[in-house]
């Protein structure tokens, strides 16, 4: 098979004529806002007022801003809390727990968030690219190429709406908060670094500055752009790194992650066991299991013997079904095989859930709908629950 590889670190071509995202609160530091209001002719104490609504009651209703001179509050919003996603449509599946919600960007780009709510804490998948570029046969969002990359504000306004449906209990199990984010989404998080730092600085920065969830709550999925790797690693954050690895082997990862062919297995361990020493915390390897491609017990062995040792945890995920792939998961007795071969090892090993895969909202299966040329997504939000 012979995927042609884009430079996996280079900004995507502009396709077209390219209109900038507009501007907003979360793309800025808390002095970059002072000084945006001082520009705005407002007093920079505004800055924290605003991070306010935005950040802690996840409001951009200037009616609902009480504190601001009424004449300024409409300009301010426009200013610095447009709305940049505009809800088209949600899914709704395992009980109300898990809610998909596609979204327009505001020069038509469609991507996907997803809130999955579980008993101890409810987890925010993000998207970081409206599409991927990164070309995973076995992906759906790869499938598409990659659109754009999207701003700090567009990610951090994914999870200001999961933050904002919790808090005014509009998900089943009453209020509550968001308490994890993945950036598992669409997107290869790595190849979007500036606008993606930008906004784990935003999710977990203290209230009011930003949203206030633990560093350590935050996972970046990469498919191992290396130098992207280490550039984190420098960055002294308590993230979680998690590499989808899905091959112990070059030959096998070359084609099933083709950016592959750039780094090495070797060397993208080499880098995550890096990650791990200057953090401290375990790396997550994920492993999606491909019958009859790379779930045989040679390569169970394989892996463990890659990561017998280290600070590492391995997440086996059953391949979810992606339109027109030929690849389907793994039988159940030989995913148990391939797992007990790992925890034999000693290796941390779960297999996760599938949650959202009803709705084409679990790993892989991130694709939004092209709509024809010309035509207008529904600008009303429906609940479309699709349970088989
Ligand atoms: N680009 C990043 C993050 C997005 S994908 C990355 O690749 O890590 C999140 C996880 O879902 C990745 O491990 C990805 O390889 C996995 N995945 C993609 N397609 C899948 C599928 N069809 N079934 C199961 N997991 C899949």
């Amino acid at each position: 098979m012979s995927v042609s590889l884009p430079d996996p670190l280079a900004v995507p071509p502009a396709r077209g004529r390219r209109v900038p995202v507009p501007r907003h609160l979360a793309d800025l530091a808390p002095d970059d806002r002072r000084r945006a209001l001082a520009e705005l002719g407002e007093p920079a104490y505004r800055a924290q007022q605003l991070s306010q609504h935005y950040f802690v009651r996840h409001t951009t209703d200037p009616a609902a801003m009480t504190d601001l001179p009424a004449a300024s509050r409409a300009a301010l919003v426009e200013a610095l809390l447009p709305q940049l996603l505009t809800p088209v449509r949600e899914a709704v599946c395992d009980n109300g727990d898990t809610i998909k919600t596609l979204w327009r960007g505001h020069d038509g780009v469609l991507i996907e968030s997803v809130l999955m709510r579980y008993p101890q804490r409810a987890t925010m998948c993000v998207s970081s690219q409206a599409g991927c570029g990164m070309a995973c046969p076995f992906c759906a969002t790869g499938q598409a190429g990659l659109t754009r990359n999207l701003s700090a504000a567009e990610i951090v306004a994914q999870v200001v709406a999961g933050a904002r449906a919790l808090a005014r209990g509009q998900v089943p199990g009453g209020p509550g908060r968001v308490s994890n984010i993945v950036f598992m989404g669409m997107g290869e998080p790595l190849a979007n670094y500036a606008s993606v730092l930008r906004a784990v600085r935003r999710i977990t920065d203290p209230v009011p500055d930003g949203l206030g969830i633990s560093q350590r709550s935050v996972t970046i999925s990469t498919v191992g752009l290396v130098p992207a790797i280490r550039r984190l690693t420098a960055e002294g954050l308590q993230v979680r790194l998690a590499v989808s690895l899905h091959a112990p082997d070059d030959k096998l990862r070359d084609e099933l992650v083709p950016v592959n062919r750039r780094w090495k297995v070797a060397e993208v361990l080499g880098a995550a066991w890096d990650y791990a020493a200057a953090t401290g915390r375990r790396v997550s390897v994920e492993y999606a299991l491909i019958k009859d491609v790379n779930d045989q017990a040679w390569r169970a062995d394989a892996l463990a013997g890659l990561l017998a040792g280290r600070l590492v945890h391995v997440n086996l995920i059953p391949l979810n079904p992606t339109p027109g792939s030929r690849w389907t998961a793994s039988e159940p007795g030989s995913m148990r095989e391939f797992e007990a071969r790992l925890a034999d090892r000693g290796i941390p090993v779960t297999v996760r859930d599938t949650r959202g895969s009803q709705i084409d909202g679990a790993c892989g299966q991130l694709a939004a709908p092209s709509l024809a040329p010309g035509a207008r997504a529904p600008d009303t939000l429906q609940i479309s629950a699709r349970v088989p």
